[in-house]
Parts: structure tokens; sequence; C-alpha cells
């Protein structure tokens, strides 16, 4: 098959690329910057820095997008949020103007979402049905599913993946949650009550993969491992693994003067979120246990 990717050059989309042209696909990245984007990458990917480059004659079977500016890393403010929001439907909207444009259709569009589309939730279990809250993250989310919907008109089949805590091991939040356990301490969020939903990169990618050759799956689907934890949890499962000596409660008021809204929209706050959909369809995890994911990462 042909891809197109968007955010191939990122976290998730950097080894997916290589997974594709490993299994004989053949891959175009969109990227702001050719060079540092195709750093570490074994096989040949065209890189392009415009949708320009595809011709209308082009025939693209499958296109990923994952571009967006990160969250993670700077204070959110307003200038930020614009940002984060732009980004992913600027991008969005020249892949809806490409396809109006190719003479041939894409068969799917695989989009990028994130579990920040519920919002912050209790203690119930939420699968793709569940209702949301609205805040920033699940503003962020709807508008960019919405505009993934819209290639809907043009034939498309969509699939909008909520993703949750993607844990690897050349970046991504674990490289930070995993800071004070370097140092031997086990550090706890709050309260620790708050749910914590997270993946292993590896099943990330096998899911898009699967959600590529599926056919009958279509619109929301959790990407999130079958057991999510609590953050109390999560600091002892990774203490285990990085064998600490103390444990710490880091308190919320000192969180939310560090990261400031983040603290509130995303560490303090959680949601239990299960891969419902994508379980029913007959995926198998890899990694679908925190103590064996983590392991595989240390
Ligand atoms: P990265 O930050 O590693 O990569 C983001 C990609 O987006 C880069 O390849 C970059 O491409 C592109 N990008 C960054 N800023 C901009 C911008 N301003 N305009 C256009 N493109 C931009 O992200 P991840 O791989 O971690 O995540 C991929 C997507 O999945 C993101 O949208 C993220 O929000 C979402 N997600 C990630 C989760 C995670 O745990 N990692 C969880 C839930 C959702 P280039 O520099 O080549 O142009």
């Amino acid at each position: 098959k042909k891809f197109l990717i968007t955010g191939g050059t990122g976290f998730i989309g950097k080894p997916l690329v290589q997974t594709l042209i490993d299994q004989g696909h053949e891959v175009i990245v969109l990227t702001r910057n050719i060079a540092s984007g195709a750093k570490g990458i074994q096989g040949k990917v065209t890189y392009i820095t415009a949708l320009d480059y595809v011709s209308d004659k082009d025939q693209i079977d499958v296109i990923i997008n994952l571009a967006g500016e990160p969250l993670a890393g700077s204070r959110w403010n307003k200038k930020k949020k614009a940002g984060f929001l732009s980004s992913r439907l600027n991008t969005t909207s020249e892949l809806l103007a490409l396809v109006q444009r190719l003479e041939q259709k894409p068969q799917s569009l695989i989009s990028g979402s994130a579990i920040g589309f519920y919002g912050p939730h209790a203690d119930e279990e939420l699968d793709e049905q569940a209702g949301c809250v609205d805040g920033f993250s699940h503003q962020l989310c709807h508008q960019w599913e919405q505009a993934a919907l819209k290639f809907e008109e043009h034939g498309l089949r969509v699939c909008l993946l909520r993703m949750g805590v993607v844990l690897g091991k050349n970046g991504g939040p674990l490289v930070q949650l995993q800071i004070p356990f370097k140092l031997k301490v086990a550090t706890q969020l709050g309260e620790g009550k708050q749910w914590m939903s997270w993946v292993h990169l590896d099943d990330v990618i096998a899911m898009m993969c699967y959600l590529v050759a599926q056919h009958d799956i279509e619109g929301a689907v959790n990407i999130t491992a079958p057991q999510p934890v609590t953050n109390e949890q999560f600091a002892e499962s990774l203490g285990r693994v990085e064998k600490t000596w103390f444990k710490f409660r880091m308190p919320a008021a000192w969180l939310k003067v560090l990261v400031g809204e983040m603290a509130t929209e995303v560490l303090l706050t959680g949601q239990r979120v299960v891969p419902s959909k994508i379980v029913k369809n007959g995926y198998q995890f890899k990694y679908p246990e925190l103590h064996s994911c983590l392991k595989s990462l240390s």
C-alpha cells in the first residue's frame, strides 16, 4: 500500500514509518524539516515539505495524520493553546484539500486524537460511547476529530485514535515521568487516585496497522491498554522496576505552581479508559499489563 503520513518524524510516527517500510509499504512523510525527520530511518521514505508535491494523479491508499505542536514541555498559555489547535487543524485541512483534488481517493484516514477527549472523570470505565466533560483537552480533541470526520464526505473510512499515555523508550511522556524514579524517588502526583490510561508504543503501532487492515472498524477507537491504573499504582509499579529507595507524594499545589494548567488538565486528573472497540474486534495486546510494559522499557 502507499501511505501518506503527517507527524511521521515524531515519537510515535517515526517507529510507525519504520514498521510500514519493513512491511514493504511505500511511505511519504510530510515534515517541516527533512534532515532531522529522516535521521535513524532504515530504508526508502519520501519526505516532502508541502502537499503540493503530491500530484492529482498519485494514488495514496491510506493517510495517517499525527502532526501537531507537542503539549508537554512548555507552560500552557493562550498563545500556546491556540498553537496546539491550529497546528492540528491546519494540517488536517491541508490534507482535506489534497483529498479533494486527488483523482482517486484514498481508502482510509487514521487520524490522531487523545483520551483527553473524555475530559477528567472519576472511577467509571469509559468506552468509546462514554460522555465527555468540557475543558481545553476535550475541545482540542473534539475539534481535531470533527475536522477528520469531514473526509467521510469523500468516501474515506475514518478512524479516530483516542490515544492514552503512550509509553516508549526514546521520548514521550515516560521520559519526564521517569526523572524522579531514576533518582531513586518513587513519586506519586497529588492524591494518586487519578486514573492513568497508558499504552505501550509497540501496541500503538500494532493497533494502527490493525486498523489499516480491518475495514469494518471506523469512528472513535480507544488506543489504551485494557488495564488502566491509578497514579498511585503507576508510581508503585515504576518504583519496583527502577528499584527506588524512597517514596514521595508531590503535593498538588506544588505541581500547579511548577507546570501550571497542564497539572489540572492532565497530571492531577485522568480517566479510566478501556479499548472496548478494538478488543471486541479481536486485537490481541502485546502488553496488556503495566509491569511487563515498564520492564520492557527499563
Ligand atoms: P511528537 O511531538 O513526537 O511529534 C509531533 C509531530 O508533529 C512531529 O513529527 C512534527 O513534525 C509535527 N509537528 C510538531 N509541531 C508542529 C506544528 N506546529 N505544525 C505542524 N506539524 C507539527 O508527537 P507524538 O509522536 O508523541 O504524538 C503524535 C500525535 O499524537 C500528536 O498530535 C499528539 O498530540 C498525539 N498524542 C500523543 C500521545 C503521547 O502519549 N505521545 C498521547 C495522545 C495523543 P515535523 O517536525 O517533522 O514537521
